[in-house]
C-alpha cells in the first residue's frame, strides 16, 4: 500500500528556515531564493514522509560545479601535471569521504533536513547525505546567483582544504613515496631502505626495516618487509616534518610554486 505523505505542520516549516538563516550566516551567502536552499537541504527520506521535493536535482547539477570548481583549481595549482594526474587528485576530493570533510567544516549535518527514520539511523553523519547535500548547496548557490559568486565561496571556505585532502590521502596511502616526494623536494635525494633483522616462525614473522636519509636513521616493524617501511618512512616523515622539510608547509611551498610558475 501506498504511504500516504503528511502535510509538514506550520511550526516545523518555520523552524526549518529559521535554522535556514544561520546556514547562510555559515557559508556567507544570503539566498534570494529561500525555497532553493531549503531544497538543497531536504534528504529523500523527508519528501517520503512530507509533500515536498528534495535535493536529488541540485545534487546532480552541484556535482557538476564543484567539479568544474576544482579542476580549475587543480589545474591552476599543478600547471605542469597531466590530465590522469589531475582527474586522480579530483577524484580524491568530489569522492564521497573528501566531500563529507568539506560539509562538516560547515556543520552541514546540522542543517539537513530528515525523515525520522534517517534521523534515528544517524543521518546527520552519514557520508553519504553529507557529501550529497554539499553538492546540491553549491548547485542551488550556483542557481541562486552565477559561477563567480559559487566559485567565490568555495574557495573562501575550501580551498586550504583541498589540498590537505590531497596530501593526508597521499600521506595514508603510501608513506614511502610521499617521503621520497619529500627528500627529493628539499634535498634532491632519497632515503634508503634496509632489513636488519627478521624473526619469529616462518608463517609469522617480524621484520626490522631501517631507513635512513642523512644523519637521520628510523626503524619500522612489520609482518612483511613492505609494513616494515612503511612504517619506517613514516617515522622518517615525522622527523623531517619536525625540522619544518614538510609538504604541507605553505611557506615552503608557496616558493615552490612560484619557482614553477
Ligand atoms: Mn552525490
Amino acid at each position: 500500500m501506498k504511504k500516504e505523505k503528511q502535510e509538514i505542520n506550520p511550526l516545523a516549516k518555520e523552524n526549518i528556515y529559521k535554522n535556514l538563516e544561520n546556514l547562510e550566516k555559515i557559508i556567507g551567502y544570503t539566498f534570494k531564493n529561500k525555497e532553493l536552499l531549503r531544497k538543497a537541504l531536504t534528504h529523500p527520506s523527508f519528501s517520503s514522509d512530507y509533500k515536498t521535493d528534495n535535493y536529488e536535482v541540485l545534487e546532480f547539477l552541484g556535482d557538476s560545479v564543484v567539479g568544474l570548481i576544482v579542476s580549475e583549481k587543480l589545474i591552476e595549482k599543478f600547471p605542469k601535471k597531466r590530465e590522469g594526474e589531475l582527474s586522480k587528485y579530483r577524484a580524491l576530493i568530489v569522492s564521497e569521504q573528501g566531500l563529507a570533510r568539506l560539509a562538516r567544516k560547515i556543520n552541514l549535518g546540522d542543517f539537513l533536513i530528515l525523515g525520522k527514520t534517517e534521523i534515528i539511523r544517524g543521518g546527520r553523519e552519514r557520508d553519504s547525505n553529507l557529501c550529497d547535500a554539499f553538492e546540491a548547496l553549491f548547485g542551488a548557490i550556483y542557481l541562486d546567483s552565477d559561477l563567480d559568486t559559487t566559485r567565490k565561496i568555495f574557495l573562501k571556505h575550501f580551498e586550504k582544504e583541498i589540498f590537505n585532502i590531497l596530501k593526508e590521502r597521499k600521506i595514508k596511502q603510501d608513506y614511502k613515496s610521499y617521503l621520497q616526494e619529500l627528500t627529493q623536494k628539499y634535498f634532491n635525494d632519497r632515503p634508503t631502505y634496509k632489513i636488519i633483522e627478521e624473526r619469529g616462525p616462518e608463517h609469522q614473522k617480524t621484520y626490522v626495516v631501517k631507513c635512513t636519509f642523512k644523519e637521520f636513521v628510523t626503524i619500522g616493524e612489520g609482518s612483511s618487509k613492505k609494513n616494515a617501511e612503511q612504517k619506517a618512512a613514516q617515522k622518517m616523515i615525522e622527523k623531517l616534518e619536525a625540522y619544518g622539510y614538510s609538504l604541507k608547509n605553505n611557506k615552503k611551498e608557496n616558493d615552490e610554486n612560484q619557482k614553477e610558475n
